[in-house]
């Protein structure tokens, strides 16, 4: 059987509190023998390390989510080093910049909030991008709406971190951007989704050892799973369609993928 990973889950969810041990166990049946956990913030990272501990299948990633940037310490980096040396944890995230939703969207904020909110996902980037490069991992980049303040803040860290630009919905042209820089990217299960015809022309242009595959569950859910809690014994569905856009064989697939993420992630054990 060809096996997957998925490199981005967020299991710590309230979604997954009542079945996850049965959740892992359909991950394995059907193929999906690694699981990486993102965390969002100290506590949701804290968490992803206890599920990689209790779960040989798990790995973590721990980190601080720009969405949820104005509720960061203004140093995040002590606590974060010490996280990011635990033996499972395999990179620094979520991470990135947001502008899809700033807080002048609500009549009571202003432009200098937006101004304040940017510059506070500004700083604690770049804080987890100091820690990724001081332990020696890579980040897990979430961004929307703000590509260009995102390779410039990574400019800085060039040769020293890399970035999986994850759940990646952007054109070729932005690949290539991105894959430029050395950074790679990833795909959900939008992939699958009828409307999303631009994703898979993205896919098709993007070379087998520059993407990974991910579910980004519990969101995300790919057909014939759609509206659902997704979960990751779904990276076999998006893995199907890839393959098909890609004209390669699921092996071929499995290969190339499980090996950009042994690359991205050093201290992930191979399968
Ligand atoms: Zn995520």
């Amino acid at each position: 059987m060809a096996t997957f990973y998925d490199t981005h889950a967020h299991l710590d969810y309230p979604d997954f509190a009542g079945d996850l041990p049965q959740v892992i166990e359909r991950a394995t049946a059907a193929g999906v023998t690694r699981i990486i956990t993102i965390g969002t913030d100290l506590a949701s990272s804290r968490r992803a390390i206890e599920l990689a501990e209790q779960f040989p299948a798990v790995y973590a990633v721990v980190g601080w989510h720009p969405s949820h940037a104005s509720e960061a310490p203004e140093d995040l980096r002590p606590p974060l080093r010490e996280l990011a040396t635990h033996p499972k944890v395999v990179a620094v995230g979520e991470t990135g910049l947001d502008y899809h939703h700033l807080p002048s969207a609500k009549p009571e904020h202003t432009a200098a909030d937006d101004q304040r909110y940017k510059q506070k996902q500004a700083a604690i980037f770049r804080q987890q991008m100091e820690v990724a490069a001081q332990v020696g991992l890579n980040c897990v980049v979430h961004q929307r709406d703000a590509l260009d303040d995102v390779l410039a803040q990574m400019r800085r860290f060039a040769g020293k971190v890399r970035g999986v630009f994850h759940c990646f919905v952007n054109d070729a042209a932005d690949m290539r951007r991105i894959v430029a820089t050395g950074s790679v990217v990833s795909f959900t299960g939008i992939v699958t989704f009828k409307n999303a015809q631009g994703v898979r022309d993205t896919v098709k242009a993007t070379l087998l050892d520059q993407f990974m595959l991910e579910t980004d569950c519990p969101y995300l859910a790919p057909m014939p799973y759609r509206g659902k809690r997704s979960e990751p014994a779904y990276v076999k569905e998006i893995a199907d369609l890839v393959a098909q856009v890609k004209g390669c064989s699921r092996e071929e697939l499995s290969r190339a993928t499980c090996e950009n993420a042994a690359k991205f992630f050093p201290k992930i054990s191979p399968r």
